[in-house]
């Protein structure tokens, strides 16, 4: 996969050359909301089963971390991105 970050628990990380992507920043936080909710062994449990039966574009915890950048990068109406993260879960 390229990616520009990858979140482990509460750190995420950044390609040095997408350090200034501000939506990606935003997209790995979800990401720690979502390691946050579903625990350690529960996200990385359904993160993989995710990403082997429906590929990273269309894994649920991928979909949902781009909508919320996207909804970021476009200056959407304000939300709580925890309360969204955990309803939607
Ligand atoms: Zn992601």
């Amino acid at each position: 996969m390229d990616v520009g970050g990858i979140t482990y628990t509460d750190t995420y990380y950044v390609k040095k050359e997408a350090a200034k992507e501000l939506r990606l920043h935003f997209h790995e936080l979800v990401h720690v909301l979502q390691w946050r909710e579903l625990a350690p062994q529960g996200f990385i449990e359904r993160y993989i089963r995710e990403i082997q039966d429906f590929g990273y574009d269309n894994a649920p915890l991928e979909k949902m971390a781009y909508a919320l950048d996207r909804h970021y990068q476009s200056k959407g109406r304000h939300l709580s991105v925890e309360q969204f993260v955990r309803k939607n879960l």
